[in-house]
């Protein structure tokens, strides 16, 4: 029961705006300020009751109406109303409230968190901002001074003092703290969808979309960063090239051929994926990375792929196709640089085309 009108008062504070492409978290934040500010309104005239009857805090209830009457506009208004028509109640509220009963209970810290939500709600320009910075200054100033040379309309005990400091200092920290949460998880959210984005924007980059195996580009940085950090790193490369390709599309058409990449790449994962990185390197050429193993090692692997290929007929639309593919294996050396190892492996695989195909050349 308690629980479902949580959820019933949650859902009324996240309720749509009535208008189009308006910041949702922005009328959020002002109905949980026009909520707090409401309850503060509302304990204000029975804590003066308690600690000043004289003075007569029954303005709380007016402002507590005010309060009630924006809490509901922000299911009508536009963002920005709302968030003038907030503050403008609470700068009225800081404004009778010392001349009512002075300087000394501190509601004028209320500001602080008036410059923030305005700062951080309202997309205005630089000028706009400090015109309202300079504009709260100047009513803090001219209502420090007047409190300097005239008495407030009330005069407070020192205990009603103390009590409203504490009750408006408890206020200015809650809304201080609400608007400042709201905000810091608005830029935190941004941030992390940022960093998500770029993740994979840089992913997208790195990646054939076919294939979805690592493109040239991305082989390449892995490969000079690896050997940068450590040129002595044992690594063989391993290059393979799909034989009469250019016939599969022919014969079969284009869609053809992108399955026969795929298909392969399938293979060529389940095979070498837990020994190397792949990568396809263009057309239907492919380099294998293969860290800590030697050229004898590969090459040996690299048959195991070879002849599961020859012995599986790639199935298309009801036709066995039988697709081979030509391989050449370069053992580092520790002394060529990678762009000589790269034309080593691949004059392998052109002497591997040249004797027939569907071999591995070391
Ligand atoms: P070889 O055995 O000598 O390697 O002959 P090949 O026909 O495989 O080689 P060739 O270089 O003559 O032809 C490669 C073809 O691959 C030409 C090109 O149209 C095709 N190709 C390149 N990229 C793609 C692709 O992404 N999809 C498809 N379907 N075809 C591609
Ligand atoms: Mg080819
Ligand atoms: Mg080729």
């Amino acid at each position: 029961m308690l629980k479902e009108l949580c959820g019933r008062f949650y859902s009324l504070l996240k309720k749509e705006a009535a208008h189009e492409n308006e910041p949702q978290r922005i009328l959020f934040l002002l109905r949980n300020i026009m909520l707090l500010l409401g309850l503060y309104f509302l304990i204000f005239p029975l804590v003066m009751c308690l600690v000043s009857p004289r003075t007569r805090g029954w303005i709380g209830y007016v402002f507590a109406v005010l309060a009630a009457l924006i809490f509901f506009g922000t299911y009508r208004l536009r963002v920005r109303t709302g968030v003038v028509m907030c503050v403008t109640l609470q700068l009225a509220w800081v404004v009778i409230f010392i001349l009512m009963y002075g300087w000394d209970c501190g509601i004028q810290h209320l500001m602080f968190e008036m410059l923030v939500l305005v700062y951080f709600a309202i997309y205005n320009g630089v000028g706009y901002k400090i015109g309202y910075t300079a504009f709260l200054f100047a009513v803090r100033f001219v209502l420090f001074v007047y409190c300097r040379r005239n008495q407030p309309y009330y005069g407070l005990t020192e205990n009603a003092t103390v009590v409203l400091q504490i009750m408006n200092m408890i206020l200015s920290f809650v809304l201080m703290g609400v608007v400042c949460a709201m905000f810091s998880s608005n830029v935190e959210s941004a941030e992390k969808k940022l960093v998500l984005y770029n993740e994979q924007l840089k992913k997208q980059a790195g990646t054939d979309p076919l294939t979805g195996l690592w493109n040239r580009r991305q082989m390449m940085r892995y490969i000079t960063e690896k050997h940068q950090k450590d040129s002595n790193m044992a690594f063989t490369l391993g290059m393979g090239d799909i034989d009469f390709f250019k016939k599969i599309n022919d014969n079969w058409g284009h869609d053809c051929g992108d399955a026969v990449l795929v298909w392969i790449t399938r293979h060529m994962s389940e095979v070498l994926g837990e020994h190397a990185r792949l990568c396809r390197w263009g057309g239907e050429e492919f380099i294998f990375f293969f860290p800590d193993m030697n050229g004898d090692q590969v090459f040996e692997i690299l048959n195991v792929l070879r002849m599961r290929l020859d012995n599986a007929p790639f199935d298309w639309k009801g036709e066995w196709l039988k697709v081979t593919m030509t391989f050449g294996v370069e053992e580092n050396d520790f002394s060529s640089s990678i762009d000589t190892l790269l034309k080593n492996v691949d004059d392998k695989l052109y002497m591997g085309k040249k004797q027939g195909r569907d071999r591995v050349i070391y």
